[in-house]
């Protein structure tokens, strides 16, 4: 099986954001990568140059439709991802990251491109037990979670009703470096910031809670694997299969900082969910996928 991607014309929507970018990154020595993005929260100065750059809406459907001129693979990551956005603006939102992906599903159809989809652990609400596979049952806790399991499995009907290539990727907390803080999934980024200002990293809650942190280049890597499988038409989990607590979390960030700082704890976040950990049986058998950076490394590498 090729495992690589070569030779390709590649689209990769929202392309100038954190995970977007270090994909556009990993292929644009082998492939001509195109980028659409609207800029929202991207960052698209900060792409290659050989790299062409389209600025549009994903809600624009003659505007994905023309950037997947010629396209072979297409990576959907535009979204607005902010959990606290779409509780706001359930709305907007929907039209982002549930409209978005028919339109960005619709092209790739008429171009029959294969369409890889970054999903996310948000599918799952509160599992019922860690580890969460594939199979277990889905009960999103925001209108983000919601809007995700549905483009989710748009993703996957399409593969059914129109033999189109498509998979579908669901990262659970992904972080390094070139991520903004602030938000949720970016946490580790948080209280880096927070430890480089000489403030203490502040928890919500008593820490208790546990997330699987993924580093951005493992994301990547399922990518290109997705990208090359022949085992479309299916959902995979993109995590490490292990957890930390965030309190634990804290503590590390503080320690390998050396600063003298303690861990301070805030009032608990309504709709956090309490445990969360992929497993990742099923990508591991499908995709070879094989996190390679423990967050140990991918810690120390971001306090450098
Ligand atoms: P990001 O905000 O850095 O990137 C999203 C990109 O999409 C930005 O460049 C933004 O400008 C662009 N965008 C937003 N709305 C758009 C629109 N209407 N049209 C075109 N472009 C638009 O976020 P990220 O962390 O890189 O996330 C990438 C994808 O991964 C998202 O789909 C997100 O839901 C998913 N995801 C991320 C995580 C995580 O922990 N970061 C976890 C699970 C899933």
């Amino acid at each position: 099986m090729e495992r690589t991607l070569r030779d390709r014309t590649v689209l990769v929507t929202g392309g100038a954001g954190f995970i977007g970018r270090k994909l556009v990154g990993a292929l644009v020595d082998d492939n001509d990568v195109r980028v659409l993005d609207d800029g929202s929260t991207g960052e698209p100065e900060r792409l290659p140059d050989a790299v062409e750059y389209v600025e549009g809406d994903v809600r624009d459907a003659d505007a994905v439709d023309a950037a997947m001129a010629d396209v072979d693979v297409v990576f959907h990551e535009a979204a607005v991802v902010s959990v606290a956005e779409s509780v706001e603006d359930p709305a907007r939102t929907n039209d982002v990251n549930l409209s978005g992906t028919v339109a960005t599903l619709e092209a790739a159809r008429r171009h029959d491109a294969r369409l890889v989809f970054a999903s996310s652990a948000a599918v799952y609400g509160r599992p019922s037990s860690v580890p969460v596979a594939e199979d277990d049952p889905t009960d999103p806790l925001s209108p983000y979670g919601l809007q995700k399991l549905a483009a989710d499995r748009y993703v996957r009907m399409y593969a059914d009703l129109y033999d189109l290539e498509t998979v579908s990727l669901r990262y659970f907390n992904v972080y390094g470096r070139g991520q903004r803080g602030g938000d949720y999934a970016g946490v580790i980024t948080a209280f880096l910031n927070r430890v480089r200002e000489g403030e203490p990293p502040v928890v919500h809650g008593d820490g208790s809670q546990t997330r699987d942190f993924v580093h951005v280049s493992d994301v990547v890597r399922a990518n290109l694997l997705a990208a090359t499988t022949e085992e479309t038409g299916e959902a995979y989990n993109v995590g490490t299969g292990a957890s930390v607590t965030v309190r634990e979390l804290a503590e590390r960030v503080v320690s390998l900082s050396g600063a003298d700082l303690s861990v301070e704890f805030g009032p608990e976040r309504t709709g956090d969910i309490q445990h969360s950990e992929a497993d990742i049986s099923k990508a591991r058998a499908a995709l070879d996928y094989e996190p390679q950076v423990d967050l140990s490394e991918g810690l120390a590498e971001l306090v450098e």
